[in-house]
């Protein structure tokens, strides 16, 4: 063993893996969805089925692909994972479909952008486990019909608006992950220190779990940043004053607002008298897909307080005002 290569090879993302929770017991927060699926999963385990079919939507870094791996740990099932757009053609999810072992888990991220095609092929597959495959080409072309193992498909999506109603129908099992509150993401924080072997205390973990944005993801990559600037401007430990010094040598938000959510926020006072103002027209002010707006920005800044959503349209507080340190026409400075 190379101690450098071994040093080396400890990428960003083998940490993420590192920190990844690999049972139902080491996940924090998300309680009903777990509790349901507990229950799932234990019931199927019982009769030995495979899990039914599940959707898990929400905004990104939330722990949809954590809470898949957990699945099949916990189901004792292997897991084959793919995304919608990787799947190009019918072919391309045929292969794995007759790959799968009984019970397995087939993992599809961004299961909106499948292509109309592939989403058809899979709904056969889906109900009834049975898949059409073409045998040869050309005018000897014929197509039969092949049984699968049963598994269990666990489709992720960030826009579960753009999921059509056949596919959302296929799911037995639909949730929706929420943000995070601070308390979470502390305990979460303070897990991933100690796997890491960083000390920090109680509060240093808060500071950097409410400027997160609700996501451990997020929280995650800061509590890393934050490790190394407590390594060379500090004394090895996160406490309140390095997470604050890491924090704002960071550029992050006070509140954990991200680029675009303050774009969002201020392009609406600026630009728009601080709403109400329709969806589409936001979403071509700041240059952001609309739906990307509605279920991935939007759901954090209304449960914030920072925007509201009326019957003419988008609307931010005055808390927005004071976070973004605008006076309000016509309101008290502050
Ligand atoms: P995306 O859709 O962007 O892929 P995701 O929802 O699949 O995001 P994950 O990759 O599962 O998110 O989670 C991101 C990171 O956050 C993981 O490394 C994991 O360690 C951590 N994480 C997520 N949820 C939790 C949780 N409930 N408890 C502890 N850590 C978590």
């Amino acid at each position: 063993l190379n101690p450098e290569r071994e040093r080396l090879s400890a990428t960003e993302r083998d940490i993420e893996k590192v920190l990844r929770p690999q049972a139902f017991e080491d996940f924090t927060g998300q309680d009903k969805i777990l509790a349901n699926l507990r229950i799932f999963v234990q019931a199927a385990r019982l009769r030995g089925e495979a899990l039914d079919h599940v959707l898990l939507h929400g905004p990104p870094g939330l722990g949809k692909t954590t809470l898949s791996h957990i699945i099949a740990n916990e189901m004792g099932v292997g897991i084959k994972i793919t995304s919608g757009p990787v799947l190009d053609k019918p072919g391309d999810l045929a292969g794995l479909l007759t790959n799968l072992e009984a019970g397995d888990i087939l993992f599809i991220d961004e299961i909106h952008r499948l292509s109309p095609l592939v989403e058809e092929y899979l709904y056969s597959a889906m109900e009834d486990f049975k898949i059409d495959i073409m045998l040869e080409s050309g005018p000897n072309a014929r197509s039969v019909q092949i049984s699968l193992n049963p598994f269990t498909l666990v489709g992720a999506t960030t826009r579960s608006g753009l999921l059509t109603a056949p596919l959302r129908a296929r799911f037995g099992i639909n949730s929706r992950l929420e943000y995070y509150d601070a308390k979470l993401l502390t305990t979460i924080v303070l897990r991933s220190a100690d796997i890491l072997k960083t000390p920090i205390t109680d509060e240093g973990a808060f500071e950097i779990a409410r400027r997160s944005r609700g996501t451990p993801r997020i929280a995650n990559a800061l509590l890393r940043r934050t490790r190394d600037f407590a390594q060379i401007k500090g004394n090895g430990s996160i406490d309140t004053p390095i997470a604050q010094y890491a924090l704002n040598a960071l550029n992050v938000d006070e509140h954990g607002l991200d680029e675009m959510d303050n774009k969002i926020l201020l392009t609406i006072i600026e630009k728009f008298k601080g709403g109400p103002v329709g969806l589409k027209t936001i979403a071509t002010a700041v240059g952001e897909d609309e739906g990307t707006i509605e279920e991935v920005y939007e759901p954090f800044l209304i449960q914030e307080g920072y925007l509201m959503r009326t019957s003419r349209g988008r609307e931010v507080t005055e808390f927005a005002y004071k976070h973004l340190g605008v006076i309000k026409p016509g309101g008290n400075a502050t």
